[in-house]
C-alpha cells in the first residue's frame, strides 16, 4: 500500500551544513495504521547536533546574514513552490507517519506547510518599528527608533500531530526574520521534515541556514539542542511537561523561549444556540485528527434543558465516524499516532470507567478483522457523569474523547470552563450576541471561538495561558519573537 512513500524501506538522514548525514544509531519509523515499519531514521548524536549549531552560526555570519530582505523572501517563496512541486510525496509521507486521512493531509497539513513560508515571507516585508521624537533639556531633541535584527541560531522543536504544518509555522517566521535554524521533528514523524530538507537543498538555501536533526527528547537530539550554549532561542510545540524540561535546560544560557503547549479545552453549549450547528461544530472539535489537535475540545458543558438531546445527537455523530485506511475516501478518522499513545489514551478510558463514568459510546478498540487490527486505533468516545476532579476531566488525553457535564446558569458555565490548569482554547455556542461577547471575554484562554471552531486567521495572536504556553506567535507576534529590536538614539 505504501510503495509510493518516499524513502520507504530506506534511511532518513539528518541534514547538517548543507549535507545529508547518517549516524551509527538508527530507530524505526512505524506506520500506526498497521504497525509496519516504514523506514529507519538516523538518530543525531551530540556531535551531529554540535555540527548543526556551528553551521547555523557560520551561516548567520556568512551569505545569509548579508542577503537582502527581497532575496531572502524570494527564496522562502521558492521553498513553498518546492513543497508544492513534490506535493504528492509530502502527502504520502505524512499519511504513512501519522495514519491521517488522505483528505486531511491533502487539504490541511501540506497546503498549510507551503502557505506558512509565503505568509511570513510577505509579512516580514511590511514589518515596521516604532520611532519617537524625544525632548531633551537643551531643546534640540533626539530621535529614537528601533531596528529589527535576527535572534541568531534558533532551535525549532515540533510535535507529531500536525508534523509539517507545525514545524513550518515556526521555521518560516524564524527564517523570514533572518535567523538560522536547527529543526527537530518528533521521533514519531520524521518524514516530511526530511523532504523539507531536500526542498531546501533543491532551492539553493545557503549552507547552514536550515539544519535538521532527528531523535528523541531526553538524552538525545532534543536535549542536546536545548542545552547547547550556541543556541540563542528555542521555539517549541508539545506537551506542557516537556516545556518545563526545556525551560530548565535553556535556563543556563538564558535563551529566548516561545512555547505552544497542551490544552484541556472547554466547549460551552447554551440552550439558545443553533442546535445543529453546535452539534456539528462540537463533533468536529472533539474528533478531528482523532482528537490529536491541541485545540480539540475534551470538556463539554451543556445547558441542562438541552443536555439529553445534545448528548444523543453527539453520540450519533460519533457513531457515524468512519475509522479506517488513510487512502479510503470514506475515512474520517485514522489511528492514534502510536501504540504507546494508545496505551495512554486507553488508561484514561479505564480510569473514567473505574471512576463511575457513564459510557455514552465507544470506550475501547475497534475490531476490523484485517491488518488494521495491528494499528493504533481507538473508538470515538463520549463519557458523562463524572465530577470535575476526575482525572479524565482534569488532564489532557489527546484522543477522540470528551466528557459532558450539565450546567444551569451562565455564571456556572464560565466557572466550570475556567476551572482548569490549562488555558489554550474555548468554544462558546450561543445565538445571544451580548452573551457571546460577555462569555468569550471571560474565558481564561489564548483563543475563544464563538459558534465555530478552528477558524484560524494566521495574522492573529496564537498561544495559551496557564500551562498552555509562553508567549504568542502568529502574524507580527511571530516576527516580534524571532526578531531582536535594537534601539538607536540620535541626538539632533
Ligand atoms: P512532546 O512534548 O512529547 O514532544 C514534542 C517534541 O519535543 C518532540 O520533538 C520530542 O522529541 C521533543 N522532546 C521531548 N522531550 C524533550 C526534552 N526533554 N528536550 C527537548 N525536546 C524534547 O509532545 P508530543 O506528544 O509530540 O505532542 C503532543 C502535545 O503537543 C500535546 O500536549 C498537545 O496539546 C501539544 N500541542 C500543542 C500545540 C499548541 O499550539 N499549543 C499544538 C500541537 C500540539
Amino acid at each position: 500500500m505504501y510503495e509510493s512513500v518516499p524513502h520507504a524501506g530506506g534511511v532518513l538522514h539528518n541534514y547538517v551544513n548543507g549535507q545529508f548525514v547518517s549516524s551509527d544509531t538508527t530507530f524505526a519509523n512505524i506506520n500506526p495504521v498497521d504497525g509496519s515499519e516504514i523506514n529507519q531514521v538516523a538518530e543525531a548524536n551530540a556531535d551531529t547536533v554540535d555540527a548543526a549549531v556551528t553551521a547555523a552560526r557560520q551561516a548567520l555570519e556568512g551569505d545569509w546574514g548579508k542577503m537582502t530582505l527581497e532575496a531572502r523572501c524570494a527564496l522562502l517563496h521558492r521553498v513553498a513552490d518546492g513543497i508544492e512541486a513534490r506535493f504528492d510525496e509530502f502527502v504520502a509521507a505524512e499519511m504513512a507517519d501519522t495514519g491521517k486521512s488522505f483528505e486531511q493531509a491533502r487539504t490541511i497539513d501540506i497546503p498549510r506547510g507551503a502557505a506558512n513560508f509565503r505568509i511570513f515571507a510577505d509579512l516580514v516585508k511590511s514589518q515596521s518599528s516604532e520611532c519617537f521624537q524625544t525632548p531633551t533639556p537643551d531643546g534640540r531633541g533626539a530621535l529614537n527608533y528601533a531596528v529589527n535584527k535576527p535572534l541568531g541560531v534558533v532551535a525549532v522543536i515540533a510535535p507529531w500531530n500536525l508534523p509539517l504544518l507545525l514545524l513550518t509555522w515556526k521555521l518560516a517566521p524564524a527564517l523570514a526574520a533572518g535567523n538560522t535554524v536547527i529543526a527537530k521533528p518528533s521521533e514519531e514523524t520524521p518524514a516530511t521534515a526530511t523532504l523539507l530538507a531536500e526542498v531546501m537543498h533543491e532551492v539553493g538555501m545557503p549552507v547552514g541556514v536550515f539544519n535538521l536533526v532527528h531523535g528523541f527528547g531526553p538524552g538525545s537530539a532534543g536535549e542536546f539542542l536545548t542545552a547547547h550554549a550556541g543556541v540563542d532561542a528555542v521555539t517549541f510545540t508539545g506537551e506542557s511537561k516537556t516545556g518545563s524540561a526545556i525551560m530548565k535546560a535553556a535556563a543556563d544560557g538564558v535563551k529566548g523561549l516561545s512555547f505552544e503547549l497542551g490544552g484541556k479545552n472547554a466547549g460551552i453549549i447554551f440552550d439558545d444556540c443553533d442546535f445543529d450547528e453546535a452539534v456539528n461544530g462540537t463533533a468536529r472539535s472533539v474528533f478531528t485528527n482523532g482528537g490529536q489537535v491541541c485545540l480539540c475540545t475534551e470538556r463539554l458543558y451543556v445547558q441542562r434543558s438541552i443536555f439529553d438531546r445534545f448528548v444523543e445527537a453527539l453520540k450519533q455523530k460519533a457513531e457515524a465516524i468512519n475509522i479506517g485506511w488513510p487512502l479510503d475516501e470514506n475515512t474520517d478518522m485514522g489511528p492514534l499516532i502510536s501504540h504507546k499513545h494508545r496505551d495512554k489514551v486507553l488508561s484514561y478510558f479505564d480510569g473514567a470507567k473505574a471512576d463511575g463514568a457513564k459510557v455514552i459510546t465507544g470506550g475501547g478498540v475497534p475490531v476490523f478483522g484485517d491488518a488494521r487490527d495491528g494499528g493504533a486505533f481507538v473508538q470515538p468516545t463520549i463519557f458523562t457523569g463524572l465530577a470535575e476532579n476526575a482525572r479524565i476531566v482534569r488532564e489532557e488525553v489527546f484522543g477522540p474523547v470528551c466528557h459532558i457535564t450539565p450546567f444551569d446558569t451562565e455564571e456556572e458555565a464560565v466557572a466550570l470552563a475556567n476551572n482548569s490548569n490549562y488555558g489554550l482554547a474555548a468554544t462558546v455556542w450561543t445565538s445571544n450576541l451580548q452573551r457571546a461577547h460577555r462569555v468569550a471575554q471571560q474565558m481564561e484562554v489564548g483563543i475563544a471561538w464563538v459558534n465555530t471552531w478552528y477558524l484560524r486567521d494566521l495574522r492573529t495572536p496564537f498561544g495559551g495561558v496557564k500551562l498552555s504556553g509562553v508567549g504568542r506567535e502568529g502574524g507580527v507576534h511571530s516576527l516580534n519573537f524571532y526578531s531582536e529590536p535594537t534601539n538607536i538614539c540620535i541626538k539632533l
